[in-house]
């Protein structure tokens, strides 16, 4: 279907883009477009106004700040969180997320930014920064604030922005533990069936210090696995049975349903990889 049509303009300040957002309450903004040019093909949305963020120099940049934290500016493309160093370097299980999003076009326009402001239910990002515990940071013209990522995403595509708001930045802390991050997806490029990514510390002796578990392709976005890593912290791994605890995260999840598989199918599917990445992760990690 072809475009309705509309305005466009790209600001090339935060304060220009703020005022436009604030006096256009019909305005939308659109960062690389990868999300948001389908739906409106599909006329989901119609949108008086498009604004352009690709001309907001504070929105591309990544800086490290403090001792631990990363902040990663809204319109980081896919492919620069592969890529950068600082990404790389200080939370890599970022970076080996973004590896999974769709195909190499697709990672060369759609940024971190517009990811997570569509907060599909199956996005690739949103399970790894809930495991992060990362925050966005969102301006208007009527302040700036910093919102935790399990409270901005309220539900599918549904998130706690305001009218007016844009989200500039997503913030996380470093983190080098051991990861893992897997998806199944019906075809290469696919949107995940299911997902599921990981952080663990465990030390030589076997005790796990830390883990964070989160699952994604559920009904109302991701869920960290709480009642699992209640299970598994603090213990040693030579008295745990991965087995079982995966199988018991089964309650905890509350995956979507819909043509690329049922409820049930993704269960069976999310506990196997539960017990592939816990396995990977608690008994192969801390060894010398
Ligand atoms: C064929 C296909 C396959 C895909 N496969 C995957 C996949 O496997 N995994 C995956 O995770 N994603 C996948 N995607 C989605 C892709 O990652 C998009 O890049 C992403 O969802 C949206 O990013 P964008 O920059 O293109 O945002 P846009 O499409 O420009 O915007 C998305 C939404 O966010 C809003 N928005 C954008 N930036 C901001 C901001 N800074 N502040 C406030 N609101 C903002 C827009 O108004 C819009 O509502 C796929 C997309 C396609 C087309």
């Amino acid at each position: 279907m072809y475009l309705k049509s509309f305005d466009y303009v790209a600001p090339k300040s935060m304060e220009e883009l703020l005022q436009v957002l604030k006096e256009n309450p019909d305005a939308r903004p659109i960062a690389g477009g990868q999300s948001l040019l389908p739906m409106l093909k599909l006329r989901i949305f119609d949108p008086g106004l498009l604004v352009d963020l690709m001309y907001i120099k504070e929105l591309q940049q990544i800086s490290l700040v403090g001792a631990d934290e990363i902040h990663i500016g809204a319109m980081v493309k896919h492919s620069r969180v592969i890529n950068a160093p600082e990404i790389r370097e200080n939370v890599p299980i970022l970076s080996s997320t973004a590896e999974h999003i769709a195909d190499i076009q697709i990672r060369n326009r759609g940024t971190i930014g517009g990811s997570v402001c569509e907060a599909d239910p199956s996005a690739d990002y949103l399970p790894t920064l809930f495991v992060l515990d990362a925050s966005v940071e969102l301006q208007s013209l009527n302040g700036i604030r910093t919102v935790p990522i399990r409270q901005f995403i309220v539900g599918p595509l549904t998130t706690a922005i305001d009218e007016g708001e844009i989200l500039t930045k997503v913030i996380v802390k470093r983190n080098t533990n051991n990861f893992a991050v897997e998806k199944y997806a019906r075809r290469q490029a696919d949107f995940a069936v299911a997902s599921v990514t990981a952080i663990c510390d465990v030390q030589s002796d076997g005790l796990i210090k830390d883990i964070r578990v989160a699952v994604g392709a559920q009904r109302n976005g991701p869920v960290r696995l709480e009642k699992l890593e209640r299970a598994v912290v603090g213990k040693n791994r030579d008295n745990i049975d991965i087995s079982e605890i995966a199988q018991s995260a089964r309650d905890e999840l509350d995956p979507l349903s819909d043509l690329h598989g049922s409820a049930e199918y993704r269960k069976d599917v999310t506990v196997n990889m539960l017990k592939r990445v816990l396995s990977q992760l608690i008994l192969e990690g801390g060894r010398d």
